[in-house]
């Protein structure tokens, strides 16, 4: 298990939490993926799903763990309804980049208990109101499924 990555030379958190090397309050493990509370909790009951092999991004994640993280962050997201914490909806979020916000390298599922008014939201830009042509969307769309096919 690589504990570095190439955005930092220090040993991963992430990884030191997986391993039990650093401290956190656990939710689930299995073979493949960890939950735990992230440290600072956009609202109460905030989780992260993890995998246990480091990867820094989705492009070095199997699929079968994204799979699992996802099926994990399902089952998270109905016990966090059953919990008595406040949890009127739920967020997924996976931030894959710094520029989508990513601030620690090893692949992480945010799973967020929502309720009304709890100021949590997303910023839109400038240009998101403006609905563009149905040939921009399709074009668009040519172009990630040519994606598609080179990635084959
Ligand atoms: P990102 O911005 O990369 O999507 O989210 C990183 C998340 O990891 C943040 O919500 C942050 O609070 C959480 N986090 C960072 N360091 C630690 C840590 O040492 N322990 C835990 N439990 N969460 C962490
Ligand atoms: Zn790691």
């Amino acid at each position: 298990m690589d504990e570095h990555n190439d955005h930092q030379s220090t040993p991963c958190i992430f990884c030191a939490i997986v391993q039990g090397a650093a401290p956190a309050s656990r939710v689930y493990e299995d073979e493949l993926v960890t939950a735990f509370m992230d440290i600072q909790p956009v609202n109460p009951g905030h989780v992260l799903v993890i995998p246990n092999n480091h990867a820094a991004d989705l492009s070095e994640l199997p699929g079968e763990t994204g799979g699992r993280m996802f099926q994990v962050g399902q089952r998270i997201a109905a016990a966090l309804r059953r919990s008595g914490l406040r949890c009127e909806g739920v967020n997924f979020f996976l931030a894959d980049g710094e520029a989508a916000g990513q601030e620690v390298f090893h692949v992480h599922l945010h799973v967020l208990p929502r309720y009304t008014g709890d100021g949590f939201g997303f910023v839109f830009g400038p240009h998101y109101r403006n609905r563009p042509e149905r040939s921009a969307l399709d074009d668009a769309a040519a172009r990630i499924r040519q994606g598609l096919e080179e990635a084959v």
